[in-house]
């Protein structure tokens, strides 16, 4: 039997974002209830009764954006946590919080790593999973070395106390994002390049607020907020992909 369901689609906005869901009005509905449901893939979904008029959906989505919201950055954090097992064609691996399709293919010259629509393409002459994986890992910390240094720069120079872009070193940390010493020396975790922009600039606003502050007491996060108001969302986003740093 064919289910008696129209679909039609809602947005609402939530601070900076908007949340989209498919609405789902079903006569096997019986229950004068609105459930809401975020899919393993991140869409909303909100079944309905067939009679139920817009404005109740529309109040019910809206009374649980909190909620839904925390879900989608669940489920997108769950899908930045893979990482390659077997280095072969089909596998996905993360690059600033996008997800790529790893394509193995037989060099020509010599080995390289390099992006293409969609694609982390490596080109390795020994396709075994030692050397995908060497050659990645080899590209993920020149992108890093690129990438954290600019951004550094950039942050550095929006902010008042940042006199001089302070010495940094890039490497891999177990247990932190990044550091900052007493004599102004900042530490960067090599995995920062795997995930979302604006938790990169997170960890970069964090650190040189350290320069100013050591402490992070009621000045620290003051200049957090001044300078990223949306930061304690960010740094939730942050503590879900915590794994992230430990893969290599
Ligand atoms: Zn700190």
């Amino acid at each position: 039997m064919k289910e008696a369901q129209t679909s039609t689609r809602l947005v609402l906005p939530y601070g900076d974002s908007r949340i989209r869901c498919e609405v789902r009005r079903s006569k096997q509905r019986v229950k004068r209830s609105i459930a809401i449901h975020v899919e393993p893939d991140g869409r909303v979904v909100v079944d309905a009764p067939l009679q139920a008029a817009d404005p109740d959906i529309r109040l019910a989505v809206a009374r649980r954006l909190a909620w839904i919201h925390r879900r989608m950055v669940e489920v997108e954090n769950r899908q930045l946590v893979v990482t390659p097992r077997e280095y072969v064609s089909g596998e996905t691996a993360v690059y600033l919080g996008r997800r790529y399709r790893l394509k193995v293919v037989s060099a020509q010259g010599g080995n390289q790593v390099r992006l293409r629509a969609g694609y982390l393409e490596v080109a390795v002459s020994n396709r075994s999973p030692e050397t995908v994986r060497h050659e990645l890992e080899q590209w993920f910390q020149a992108r890093a070395k690129e990438f954290l240094p600019t951004r550094l720069a950039m942050m550095s120079e929006r902010l008042r106390w940042v006199k001089a872009i302070p010495p940094l070193s890039i490497r891999r940390m177990s247990r932190q994002w990044g550091s900052c010493s007493p004599q102004g020396r900042i530490s960067l975790n090599v995995g920062l390049v795997r995930v979302p922009r604006e938790c990169i600039d997170y960890v970069l606003l964090h650190e040189l607020t350290h320069l100013r502050e050591h402490n992070h007491g009621p000045a620290f996060y003051r200049l957090l907020d001044r300078h990223l108001p949306n930061w304690k969302r960010t740094k939730a986003r942050l503590d879900g992909l915590a794994e992230v740093a430990l893969i290599r």
